[in-house]
């Protein structure tokens, strides 16, 4: 790979090599073999079932591969010999559902992702979030008091609330009108450029992808069209 030189540059590529994934008879993810560099904005686009879900937890360490290995800035994160756990990769994770928990406010949710950084710079931070979410005066509220579209832009905050170098995004979009998708499509594009880290976004939409990402990965049945 890359000489002394380069080490800058490769900080947070990912890399994933030959790495599978089956559940029982299924198989999820099949030889998938990837380079994603740093601060690349990278749409993976799929039908349903084609394991594009798998992907994004392999990657954030929510699943052990069977085989094969994924590394990240270098290190082995993944592979016959290593694991390490989501809470030491330094991702950022938007889930489908983009479930926010029901108990705590807008500021509790996003404050809850931060435990590494010292308490000054968690309000300053919580305060930037909200301010680039364009939500500041949801700051008291409880998830059940907001929109289906600020919930995005909570779960969005509570993601990049601890500066990850690997943002993952599991069709954050779904079931929202199409001005607020294109809004937030906006938002997802900017927040991840100017955080400078890895964006990996799950979507089944052909114009989701073109907007959001620079490059695009096509699944199909566990594979890697091109
Ligand atoms: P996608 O996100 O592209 O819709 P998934 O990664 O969710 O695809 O799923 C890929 C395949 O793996 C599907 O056939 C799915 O049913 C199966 N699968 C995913 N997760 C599990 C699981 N936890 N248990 C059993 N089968 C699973
Ligand atoms: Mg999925």
């Amino acid at each position: 790979m890359a000489g002394k030189n380069d080490q800058k540059e490769i900080r947070y590529m990912i890399v994933l090599e030959d790495v599978c994934k089956a559940f029982g008879n299924t198989v999820a993810v099949d030889q998938v073999s990837l380079v994603i560099p740093d601060r690349a904005r990278v749409a993976i686009l799929g039908p349903s079932g084609s394991g594009k879900t798998t992907l994004l937890r392999l990657v954030a360490g929510l699943e052990m591969p069977d085989k094969g290995t994924i590394s990240m800035g270098g290190h082995a994160v993944s592979g016959s010999d290593v694991f390490v756990p989501p809470s030491e990769r330094r991702i950022g994770f938007v889930f489908q559902s983009g479930a926010l928990w029901p108990h705590m406010t807008v500021a509790e949710n996003i404050l809850f992702a931060f435990n590494a950084l010292p308490e000054g710079e968690q309000q300053r931070r919580l305060d930037l979030l909200l301010d680039r979410m364009a939500i500041p005066n949801l700051r008291d509220r409880y998830p059940d008091q907001i929109s289906g579209g600020e919930a995005r832009r909570v779960a969005l905050a509570r993601a990049l609330a601890p500066r990850p170098e690997i943002l993952l995004l599991d069709e954050p979009l779904t079931n929202l009108d199409h001005a607020l998708r294109e809004e937030l499509l906006v938002l997802i594009a900017e927040s991840a450029r100017e955080e400078g880290s890895i964006m990996l976004y799950v979507t089944h939409d052909e114009h989701e992808a073109a907007i959001v990402a620079d490059s695009t990965i096509r699944f199909k049945a566990g594979r890697v069209l091109e």
